[in-house]
């Protein structure tokens, strides 16, 4: 079976845009063992959005169409589908039902023009889209077939994992069916990582391991089973993480959907306790990501961006002559516990770059912990990379010490 991607889109020529869709799909193809040898970029021309459809179907058996779902008349995925099949297309009540069902959820109008979303060429089946207004399309070409999603990533990937990988797979004649499950850790480098587990990838083609670095959402480690099943793909899933959480041990901090910030706001609310930030260099980042997690109000108070020195010394009460210091994290982690009045509060200071601050080198990084009266603390850590890089790892880094305290484990520090 094989499957080839195109992606429509004249912004994606003139590279406004990437086209990170194929990637995705690209990697989900593989995932599921279809054969995938090209993806072809087009721009809003029916004409030649036609001729690549015709050209790759000579070829393979599948297409995946992304984008030009859209209401506008530069979006003409179906058209080019319909004069593939040779069809008219047809205007479904219940999909112009649905659209203006979407329009009013949100208070809106729908316009004249988005009823040509609900247009479907002959003969094609529908996907529904409880994302957005364009539904999918799945459209028997003869005994091959063209699946048109929308451009906007997570519409695309809810279609593609939910209808039209399935579809494939039952078209390919395989009986199989995929299960996976992400590790997340933190602690260690991407390199570091492999080693650890390389005995694991290199013993089993099922399931399959992957690593992706994701930089604030830390390392991730995907374990892929095939199965005959949901059952029997789970069973081996859950004996693979298993077999890795042995070696990897705490440095896993989610799985899935779950990040960094969710496990830790998890952690704090398991304790009653409430917490809060004082942020220097990721200027109120670790706060941003906080306060993104559904129910953060809970548990997190709020945050204290102390950017400059003198912020630092009246606002939070620093004394530390230095503020890229151990001291001044543990002071600036008091002080917010002390002003936001939470009961664990966690503090960054460092040297994001591009220039060294006080004789440290860019990368240095003071995270400070203070948790009720008594405790505080703080650990130094080098990170690598840019400005950017240096303060989202800063954020994780951050969060992670809170997450290691609060399960009593030891602060990692290694360079990464
Ligand atoms: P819409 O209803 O929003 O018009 P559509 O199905 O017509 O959706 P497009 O108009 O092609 O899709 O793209 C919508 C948006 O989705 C783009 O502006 C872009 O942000 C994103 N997008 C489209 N194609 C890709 C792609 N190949 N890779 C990544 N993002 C994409
Ligand atoms: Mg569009």
């Amino acid at each position: 079976m094989r499957c080839e991607v195109l992606a429509v889109g004249t912004e994606l020529l003139l590279g406004q845009i990437v086209d990170t869709n194929g990637a995705w799909l690209g990697e989900q193809l593989a995932q599921v063992g279809i054969d995938s040898y090209e993806h072809v970029i087009v721009g809003d021309n029916q004409p030649r959005i036609v001729e690549a459809m015709r050209s790759l179907l000579a070829k393979t058996d599948a297409i995946i169409v992304c984008g030009g779902l859209g209401p506008t008349q530069d979006d003409l995925t179906r058209e080019c589908i319909a004069e593939v099949m040779n069809v008219g297309l047809e205007r479904r009540d219940d999909i112009v039902e649905h659209i203006a069902s979407m329009f009013s959820a949100r208070g809106r109008d729908m316009s004249e023009n988005n009823k040509r979303q609900a247009d479907v060429p002959r003969g094609a089946d529908v996907i529904w889209n409880d994302r957005g207004t364009a539904p999918g399309l799945i459209c028997p070409v003869g005994h091959k077939v063209i699946y048109a999603v929308p451009g906007v990533p997570h519409e695309m990937m809810a279609m593609v994992a939910g209808a039209v990988l399935p579809d494939l797979l039952r078209r390919s004649g395989t009986k199989s069916t995929l299960v996976s499950r992400m590790l997340k850790t933190w602690g260690t480098s991407e390199s570091g990582l492999a080693e650890m587990i390389a005995d694991r990838v290199d013993a089993q083609t099922n399931p399959t391991i992957a690593f992706l670095a994701r930089g604030i959402e830390g390392i991730c480690v995907r374990i892929t089973a095939k199965g005959t099943d949901d059952e029997e793909a789970r069973v081996l899933v859950e004996h693979e993480e298993q077999a890795l959480r042995e070696i990897l041990g705490d440095i896993v901090f989610a799985v899935d959907d779950e990040t960094m910030e969710s496990t830790v706001l998890r952690l704090i609310v398991e304790r009653g306790w409430t917490l809060g930030t004082a942020e220097s260099l990721t200027g109120g980042m670790i706060a941003s990501r906080l306060a993104a997690v559904p129910g953060a109000g809970d548990s997190f108070v709020g945050s204290i961006v102390s950017y400059d020195a003198e912020v630092k010394r009246k606002v939070l009460g620093v004394t530390a002559e230095r503020v890229i210091s151990d001291e001044c994290a543990v002071q600036m982690a008091q002080g917010a516990r002390r002003v936001l009045g939470c009961d664990v509060a966690v503090a960054v200071t460092g040297v994001a770059g591009p220039d060294e601050m006080e004789g440290q080198p860019v990368g240095t990084v003071h995270i400070g912990l203070a948790v009720g009266e008594e405790q505080a603390e703080a650990v130094k850590i080098r990170l690598p990379g840019g400005r950017e890089q240096i303060r989202q790892f800063t954020t994780i880094s951050a969060l992670d010490l809170v997450r290691r305290r609060l399960l009593g484990i030891a602060a990692s520090t290694g360079v990464r």
